[in-house]
C-alpha cells in the first residue's frame, strides 16, 4: 500500500511540475509579448514622415532602433524597402496579417517565424496616410511602416528552462516522496500496530485509540468473536464424533489412500498399529487388503490380532474409502468349538459303537459257544451302558446353559453325607480312608440338582484317579462365604495340564478314555455351573502326591430370598 501510494505521488507530483512549467512558460510568453508590443509602438514614434521612405531611410530608422527589422510597404502590398533585406522590393506583403491589420485599423500586431533570424520575430505595423517621399523624389500616397523585433516561442521558453526543470523535479519529486513517505508510515502505523495485535490476540478481541479506525476494529472483533464461535461449535461437534467413533467397539477408517487417512477411530488405530502422520502399514504391505483396497466392488479380508480375529470390509464411495472393521472373535471361535464338539463327541461314541458292532455281529454269526456268547453280551451291555453315560453327560453339559430354573438354599452339609453314602462301595472296593469334616446346616443358594452334578464329580474323580489304600478328605465351612475341598492323595496331575483339565473331552492320560475312564466331561461340567453361580473354582495338584479342588461359594450379588432348604 505504502509504494502505490509513494508511486501515486510520483506521477501527481511529475505531473503537477510539467503542467505547472508550462503554465509558466505561457505566462511568460504571453507577458514577453506584451512587453514586445510596448516596444515596438515606442519604436514606431521613431519614425519620421519625412524621412526618406526607401532603403536608406529603413536602414537609418534600423539603426536608430538598435536593428529592429524595419520594411516600408506600399498600401497595395508592395515591398518598397526592408532593412533585414531579406524582403526584396515590390514583394507583395498585401497577405501579411500585420499589413491587412494596419491597412483596415490603422495598427496590426503578429507573431511568425522568421527564416533569416531563425527566431520568431513580432511585427508591428502602422499606416501612414501622409505622403511619403524617397530619396530619388518619388512620392507615395501614404504606406505601410513595419518594425520587427526578436521574440522568443514560448516552446523554446519552456525548452531552455528545462535543465532548471529537471532539477526542479528531482528536488519536488525527492521532498514530495520524502514526505509521503513520513505520513503514509504514520497514517499506516497505527493499521500495521492492529494487524499484530491482532495476529498475536489468537483469535481475541484487540482495542484502538485512534477513532478512525474503531468502526474497523468494531467489525474485526465482531468477525473474530463470530468465526471464535463456528471454531468452538466444529470443535465440539468433531469431539462428539469421535467420542463416538472411539466408544465404537467397531474400528471405522475413512481414507484417501494409505497415506492420507480423513479420519480413524481408536479401535482401529489399535489393530492397524496407525501412527499419525505415518500411512498405514498394513494398507501398502498386505497384499490381500491391497487387493481390497483397489477393489471397485466391496471386499472382506480377515485378520487376526493378539490373539483376536477381525473381519476387515473395504467398501469404496468416490473418491473416498471406507474400512470397517469387525471383531468376529466369538462367532469363530462359537463356530470352532462347535466343530470340535462334534469332532469329540464322534470320537468318543465311536469306541464303544465299534465294540458293540463287533460283538453283536459275532452273536449275529450263532456259531458262538454259550460262554463267548455271555461274553460278548456282557460287553455289549457295558459299552451300550457307557454310550448312555456319555449321551448324559453332553446332555447335562448342554442342559446346564438353558437352564434358567429358580435357585432355593439347597444343605451342602447334608448333601455330602448322602453322597459319601453313595460312593462308600467304590471307596471300599479301592480301599480308600474317606473323611468328611463338614460345618452342619452350610446352605448354598442354587438348585440341589447342580450341587450333586459338583459333589459326585469331585469325589468321582478323587476315588477314580487316587491309588489304593489313598486318602479322600471332603471338608466344608460355612460362614458368609462356604468353601468346599475335595482333596485325594492320588496320581495328581502335571502342572502343563492343570489348565486344561477343565476343558470339554480333556484328559490327561487319553488311555482312561477307554473302558474304565471318563470322557473329560465331569470337570467341564463342574466349571460351567460354578461359572454360572459365580463360585470360584480352583485346582492345586503335585503328580504322585495328589490333588484338592476348591470352591468357594459366592453369594449372588442379588440375593432371591430362599424358599425352602432342601
Ligand atoms: P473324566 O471323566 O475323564 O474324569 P474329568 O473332566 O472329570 O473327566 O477330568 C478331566 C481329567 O482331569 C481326567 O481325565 C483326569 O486326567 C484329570 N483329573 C480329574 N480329577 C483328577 C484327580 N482328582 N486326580 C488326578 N487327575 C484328575
Amino acid at each position: 500500500m505504502q509504494k502505490r501510494i509513494l508511486f501515486i505521488t510520483l506521477i501527481v507530483t511529475v505531473a503537477g511540475v510539467l503542467l505547472f512549467s508550462l503554465l509558466s512558460a505561457n505566462v511568460y510568453y504571453t507577458s514577453s509579448l506584451e512587453f514586445a508590443k510596448t516596444q515596438l509602438k515606442r519604436y514606431m514614434l521613431e519614425f519620421d514622415e519625412a524621412a526618406p521612405f526607401d532603403a536608406a531611410g529603413a536602414a537609418d530608422l534600423s539603426e536608430t532602433l538598435l536593428g529592429a527589422r524595419v520594411t516600408y510597404i506600399l498600401k497595395n502590398g508592395t515591398v518598397v524597402a526592408d532593412s533585414a533585406g531579406d524582403a526584396p522590393a515590390s514583394f507583395d506583403h498585401s497577405n501579411r496579417e500585420e499589413v491587412v491589420a494596419a491597412l483596415y485599423k490603422g495598427e496590426g500586431f503578429s507573431v511568425r517565424g522568421s527564416a533569416s533570424v531563425h527566431a520568431d520575430l513580432i511585427y508591428y505595423c502602422v499606416r501612414v496616410d501622409q505622403t511619403l517621399r524617397a530619396s530619388d523624389g518619388t512620392i507615395y500616397d501614404g504606406g505601410l511602416v513595419r518594425i520587427a523585433v526578436p521574440t522568443l516561442s514560448m516552446w523554446s521558453i519552456f525548452a531552455d528552462s528545462l535543465p532548471t526543470l529537471v532539477w526542479f523535479v528531482i528536488l519536488v519529486v525527492l521532498c514530495c516522496l520524502l514526505f509521503t513517505w513520513l505520513s503514509a508510515s504514520y497514517i499506516l502505523k497505527p493499521v500495521a500496530k492492529l494487524t499484530r495485535e491482532m495476529a498475536g490476540s489468537g483469535g481475541g478481541r484487540v482495542s484502538t485509540r485512534y477513532k478512525e479506525l474503531q468502526p474497523i476494529v468494531k467489525l474485526m472483533n465482531e468477525m473474530s468473536d463470530e468465526l471464535k464461535d463456528k471454531v468452538n461449535k466444529i470443535k465440539s461437534d468433531r469431539e462428539l464424533e469421535m467420542l463416538v467413533l472411539d466408544s465404537m467397539e467397531h474400528g471405522i477408517v475413512l481414507f484417501r489412500d494409505p497415506r492420507d487417512i480423513l479420519l480413524i477411530n481408536r479401535t482401529a488405530a489399535r489393530i492397524l498399529d496407525y501412527e499419525p502422520e505415518e500411512p498405514v502399514r498394513m494398507f501398502t504391505e498386505n497384499a490381500e487388503v491391497k487387493a481390497a483396497i483397489s477393489s471397485e466392488n466391496t471386499a472382506a479380508v480377515a485378520y487376526r490380532f493378539e490373539e483376536r480375529d477381525y473381519m476387515l470390509r473395504f467398501t469404496k464411495s468416490e473418491e473416498t474409502r471406507v474400512l470397517l472393521i469387525t471383531d468376529i472373535t466369538e462367532s469363530v471361535s462359537a463356530e470352532r468349538s462347535k466343530n470340535e464338539l462334534i469332532a469329540n463327541v464322534t470320537h468318543e461314541m465311536n469306541t464303544p459303537l465299534t465294540a458293540i458292532k463287533g460283538f453283536a455281529e459275532l452273536l449275529a454269526g450263532g456259531n458262538l459257544p454259550v460262554e463267548r456268547a455271555q461274553q460278548a453280551a456282557e460287553t455289549i451291555l457295558r459299552q451300550s451302558d457307557r454310550l448312555a453315560k456319555l449321551i448324559k453327560s453332553i446332555l447335562d453339559f448342554s442342559a446346564i446353559d438353558n437352564d434358567e430354573l429358580p435357585p432355593y438354599a439347597v444343605d451342602l452339609s447334608a448333601l455330602l453325607v448322602e453322597s459319601a453314602a453313595l460312593f462308600e462301595p467304590r471307596l471300599r472296593e479301592k480301599n480308600i480312608a474317606f473323611s468328611l469334616q463338614a460345618e452342619s446346616g452350610v446352605t448354598i443358594l442354587t438348585r440341589r440338582e447342580r450341587l450333586i452334578e459338583i459333589v459326585n464329580n469331585l469325589i468321582g474323580n478323587g476315588i477314580r484317579y487316587n491309588r489304593e489304600g489313598g486318602s479322600l478328605t471332603v471338608t466344608l465351612t460355612g460362614g458368609a462365604v462356604p468353601e468346599l475341598i475335595v482333596a485325594d492323595t492320588g496320581i495328581g496331575i502335571p502342572e502343563e495340564n492343570l489348565s486344561h483339565i477343565f476343558s470339554r473331552f480333556y484328559t490327561v492320560d487319553p488311555s482312561h478314555n477307554g473302558e474304565g475312564g471318563g470322557f473329560g466331561l465331569g470337570l467341564a461340567i463342574v466349571r460351567k455351573l460354578c461359572r454360572r453361580a459365580g463360585w470360584d473354582l480352583s485346582v492345586k495338584s503335585r503328580v504322585g502326591e495328589g490333588t484338592a479342588f476348591k470352591i468357594i461359594f459366592h453369594p449372588p450379588a442379588k440375593s432371591s430370598a430362599p424358599q425352602n432348604v432342601k
